[in-house]
């Protein structure tokens, strides 16, 4: 920050409401969430090597570095990350963002996102960044899809190219949390379906989601890459997880 910034900011500070608890707070990195709800996100540090969900006692398999899910079965993407648990100031946050047509959240949830993309992917060759697509009928519903907000957000912090009309969703599917694992997959196969034109032969894509509960969306969608598109390795990042 500049000199003459900072005497501004003196006599003008900038005050940014918080999203989460409505409170004013002088600006700092993160637009509209205040530091004190940044700081109450819980942030997974001991996460499963596959799918990067939090390893939580239970939910430990016999090798200590994954989850039990994990331990037993083979996944189309590459590996997955997330940044927080779904719970607490983050699920608010994301409830805002898809039915109350919050769209400014794009912003701190994005440059959240391009931190941790940072983090957990810097070192990866990744060419394109693909949303996880909304059919067109929820489309037209909520007027727009998050998770390509987030994408234009996390491509504007990073440099990274998004491709938004590659992938579609071609079956609305029902929301899908109240269902078993198997009942998941069954639902989901064959939602997703590539557009032809474009080549990822060889590509090494991060795919982008808002929230993975049991990792079968986004498994389901870097099948359809590998598969369909051809596609190099499938990199999974998304805001939030399931435990
Ligand atoms: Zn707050
Ligand atoms: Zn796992």
């Amino acid at each position: 920050m500049s000199f003459w910034q900072r005497v501004l900011d003196l006599i003008f500070p900038v005050e940014e409401r918080c999203f989460n608890c409505g409170s004013y707070y002088k600006s700092s990195e993160l637009k509209g969430i205040c530091p004190d709800c940044l700081a109450g996100m819980s942030f997974i540090e001991n996460y499963c090597q596959y799918c990067g969900r939090a390893l939580i006692g239970k939910n430990l398999g016999e090798d200590k570095n994954y989850c039990e899910r994990c331990s037993k079965q083979d996944l189309s993407f590459d590996y997955a990350r997330s940044i927080t648990l779904y719970k607490g100031v983050i699920r608010t946050l994301l409830i805002k963002f898809k039915y109350y047509q919050e769209t400014s959240l794009s912003k701190p949830l994005g440059q959240l996102l391009a931190m941790y993309y940072q983090y957990y992917y810097g070192k990866e060759k990744i060419d394109y960044l693909i949303p996880i697509p909304l059919h067109k009928k929820r489309f037209t519903e909520r007027g727009y899809n998050q998770v390509e907000l987030l994408a234009d957000e996390l491509a504007y912090e990073t440099g990274l190219s998004v491709l938004k009309n590659v992938m579609l969703r071609k079956i609305a599917t029902k929301p899908l949390y109240s269902l078993s694992a198997i009942e998941r997959s069954e639902v989901i196969r064959g939602c997703f379906t590539l557009d032809t034109n474009t080549k990822l032969s060889s590509k090494g894509i991060l795919l982008l989601d808002d929230i993975m509960t049991t990792g079968t969306t986004v498994n389901e969608a870097a099948r359809v890459l590998k598969n369909e598109g051809d596609s190099g390795p499938v990199y999974v990042l998304t805001l939030a997880s399931g435990q």
